[in-house]
């Protein structure tokens, strides 16, 4: 009699932790559609991948309030904070410590960053083209980039190179197509057009990131047809494609060459060559500094914004322009 009270108790928590379960996953986080009268495109608007990159999610929901106002032909897909659990520990990976830009195509019934893998990888393949927002974080400063992976399908590259384009950074990189986990990657298997941005970084907002975020994702927009609000579009000032293993990995360059305190000597946007100080890291405990060296001949890409460093961080990274 007892283990069968028990047993009724156990199927009704099941019951409780199942419903709660699916309540969760339905609200993993917001999604915002608009959708024209004419049949067209469906272009999805990825912010806050990871949490603590703050500029695309406040673009986003600029782009909420253009978008509201209405579109002419096919569909807007927002999603302002993909990765709410990151987001709401000010961090760049979720509650599970895992990266969202890593483990898609997610799981159904992983863990909260698998979950939301899994139903933003159900939003790409709904739709014919990707936007994908980031900023450096907290550790990163990064000048304005549009990334693709160089796809295979001569039709898709072409078509995320008009994408890149029409956003009007002044850096284009198409990198290696290999890496899995990414949005990007799960666009890549579907054959979908995607790239993706970084700008900025850092603990606080700057406003001309934001502005420039807004601009680009319009441009995108008008190139295919949804709207007609871009702007006059600049052209690139370097647009490299590079088939390099890995190459795209940001948080591998420029290792630190002694733990200490990092005092940046370098620009983002300037031109650098191989040899070149980059940086001086200074260890408080024996007193010597160290100098960091440019690693390659390029452009300052990214310079890392916190001063604290141990041995073998990344103290920024380098376009590479010698095969341009
Ligand atoms: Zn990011």
């Amino acid at each position: 009699m007892q283990i069968h009270i028990w047993f009724i108790y156990l199927i009704y928590v099941l019951h409780i932790y199942f419903i709660m379960d699916s309540i969760v996953d339905e609200s993993l986080f917001s999604v915002h559609s608009f959708e024209g009268e004419a049949k067209g495109n469906t272009l999805l608007i990825l912010a806050g991948v990871h949490g603590d990159e703050y500029e695309p999610i406040l673009a986003a929901n600029e782009l909420i309030d253009v978008f509201r106002k209405g579109i002419l032909k096919g569909k807007v897909v927002i999603v302002p904070i993909a990765n709410q659990s990151a987001f709401d520990l000010d961090s760049r990976v979720g509650s599970d410590g895992l990266d969202l830009a890593r483990v898609c195509p997610g799981d159904e019934k992983g863990s909260i960053t698998e979950r939301v893998g899994y139903r933003i990888t159900e939003l790409i393949k709904d739709a014919d083209y990707l936007v994908d927002m980031h900023t450096g974080g907290k550790q990163l400063d990064i000048y304005p980039l549009a990334g693709y992976m160089l796809h295979a399908d001569e039709n898709v590259l072409m078509k995320q190179r008009a994408m890149a384009k029409a956003f009007g950074f002044p850096v284009i990189w198409g990198t290696d197509p290999t890496p899995n986990g990414r949005t990007l990657s799960v666009a890549r298997d579907a054959n979908i057009p995607a790239i993706y941005l970084e700008y900025g970084g850092g603990n606080s907002i700057r406003k001309e990131v934001i502005v420039a975020y807004v601009k680009g994702c319009l441009n995108v927009a008008t190139s295919l047809g949804i709207i007609n609000n871009g702007s006059e579009i600049i052209s690139p000032k370097f647009h490299v494609e590079d088939y390099t293993p890995n190459g795209g990995h940001l948080q591998v360059k420029q290792p630190s060459p002694e733990s200490g305190l990092f005092i940046p000597c370098v620009s983002n946007g300037n031109k650098i060559s191989k040899g070149d100080i980059w940086g001086v890291v200074k260890n408080l405990e024996t007193g010597f500094s160290v100098n960091s060296c440019a690693d390659d001949d390029g452009i300052v890409l990214f310079i890392r914004n916190t001063a604290f460093v141990k041995k073998g961080d990344s103290l920024g990274g380098i376009l590479p322009l010698k095969n341009n």
